[in-house]
């Protein structure tokens, strides 16, 4: 049990180190941290050589400033250069061997064949003689490798008076420094500036979660809201977040995204209510039917004039059922149907063709004009089902005697096809809701012609998936003009 327990926490602690690990919180402020250090270190490492060089070059500038006062002091006229004072502890005229000496230098003096002629006591016995010498800077390690030395060297040349040109070399001087001295104090001052970073690594870190809690917390409300909302109720949004563009403009297509959830739940929810109301009320129709002719004994003649009245409804369910079925294939294969080249004049004068019967039956002269080759490219089926709906409807609503015409003609980019009707016209309140599924004028008018309200909404969806569009203008009385809008092909 004590296993399962610890097993249990071991677990738990795990997902937790998980979760802060994927946490977008925990890398900002460990970024944010890592960053930083980076580039403090970088700064002091370079802040380091920038001081030493520095002060290297205040070292030699004064290595070489000490070896020119001491020259003036160099006896050359006699014999192997040396001291016109030796150095004693006595002898302390200004910049003196005796006063740079006790300041730290270390000073050496050589015959022309590099042997040592003076040297500042017991300082000589640290840095190694190195014949043959070169005039300037060099960096030497003392004898016992402790510490390292600044050697400046320059040659000792004997000049007749009052002439500049140089006659013979006497010999060479060396003034030294152990660099220790300088570089030590360097880096003590140093060490304050190395305590101080873990203070400023942990002020970043306040940073970071400064920078952080700016950043999520509007990205942490729109979580919570999106995990509000759920298919049931979409009516949340996200509220002001009063922070930066970015995080502003996601706010707002997040809830752009829901409105539109919300009306495509609204519709599908709407479509299926109707849908199934669509469906009972032909059915409890048929039904009632069929119990008035069960409850007593009929004649053959009523029973084959009921089972006309239901066939007809049954027809009228088959038009529903597969209107819904197309609807909803719409709906699903928007991207799937293939595309040809279609001829528009073909294809129309064949739906006249096919239609005639119709208006035949209807005493509606029914005419096409089309203007030839208008090419575009679409579906062959999806297209007839367009314009065949669109002849229905002007069949459906012209009484008899009336005239339907079928026009096609180029409009710029477009074909533009106009089923035209002198019929009953549409007043102008229902027009901006004929596309709805479902939807018709007055219902009680067309429920005889047996419209369901959907193929004007199918032709929408045609219309649309073909990039084009469709309108409607319409005068009661007058009649009413279908326009459909399609890019030809170019
Ligand atoms: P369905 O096409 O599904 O069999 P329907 O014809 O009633 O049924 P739609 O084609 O979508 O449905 O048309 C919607 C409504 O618009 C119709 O009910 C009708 O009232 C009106 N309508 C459409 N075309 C015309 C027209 N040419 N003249 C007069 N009214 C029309
Ligand atoms: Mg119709």
């Amino acid at each position: 049990m004590n296993s399962i327990v610890s097993k249990f926490k071991l677990n738990l602690r795990l997902t937790w180190t998980k979760r802060v690990w994927h946490s977008l919180w925990f890398r900002l402020i460990a970024l944010y941290i890592v960053l930083v250090g980076i580039t403090l270190l970088i700064f002091s490492i370079y802040f380091y050589f920038q001081l030493q060089q520095h002060e290297q070059d205040t070292l030699d500038a004064n290595l070489e400033a000490a070896t020119l006062q001491i020259i003036p002091s160099i006896d050359l006229d006699n014999g192997p250069p040396h001291f016109r004072n030796a150095i004693n502890p006595n002898d302390s005229n200004g910049d003196s061997p005796k006063d740079l000496h006790d300041k730290g230098y270390f000073i050496r003096l050589f015959g022309a064949q590099g042997q040592v002629v003076e040297s500042t006591n017991q300082l000589n016995l640290e840095i190694p003689v190195k014949t043959p010498f070169k005039s300037g800077y060099s960096t030497v390690p003392s004898v016992d490798n402790k510490t390292n030395w600044r050697i400046y060297s320059q040659e000792l040349v004997w000049r007749t008076p009052r002439s500049a040109v140089p006659q013979q070399l006497v010999g060479w001087i060396q003034v030294g420094w152990p660099t220790f001295l300088t570089f030590d104090a360097l880096t003590d001052a140093y060490k304050p500036l190395l305590l101080a970073i873990p203070l400023v690594l942990l002020l970043a870190g306040l940073g970071g979660w400064f920078l952080a809690s700016q950043v999520l917390g509007p990205i942490i409300s729109i979580t919570r809201t999106a995990r509000a909302i759920s298919s049931t109720d979409l009516a949340g949004r996200i509220g002001e977040t009063g922070t930066t563009t970015e995080i502003e403009r996601l706010a707002t297509t997040f809830n752009d995204m829901l409105d539109r959830l919300q009306a495509a739940f609204e519709r599908e929810r709407r479509f299926t209510a109707d849908a199934s109301h669509e469906l009972r009320t032909p059915l409890t129709a048929l039904k009632g039917r069929i119990e008035v002719s069960l409850g007593q004994p009929r004649s053959q003649a009523d029973y084959v004039d009921t089972l006309k009245d239901l066939n007809t409804e049954v027809d009228r369910l088959i038009r529903l059922s597969n209107a819904l079925l197309n609807l909803s294939r719409i709906d699903q294969q928007h991207q799937s149907w293939p595309s040809d080249n279609i001829d528009l004049t073909d294809l129309l004068d064949s739906i006249v063709e096919t239609m005639q019967p119709l208006a035949e039956s209807k005493n509606i002269a029914l005419t096409g004009q089309l203007a030839p080759g208008l090419n575009i490219s679409g579906n062959f089926d999806q297209l007839t089902r367009l314009f065949i709906n669109l002849v229905d409807n002007a069949l459906k609503y012209t009484q008899p005697g009336g005239k339907v015409t079928v026009s096609l003609k180029e409009t710029g980019q477009f074909a533009r096809i106009e089923v035209i009707d002198n019929g009953e016209g549409i007043p102008k309140e229902y027009l901006p809701h004929l596309f709805e599924r479902f939807y018709r004028v007055q219902p009680d008018r067309t429920s005889t012609n047996g419209g369901a309200g959907l193929g004007l909404a199918i032709s929408y969806e045609i219309a649309r998936w073909h990039h084009g569009k469709i309108m409607v203008e319409s005068k009661v009385t007058e009649g009413t003009v279908v326009s459909v809008y399609l890019p030809l092909k170019t």
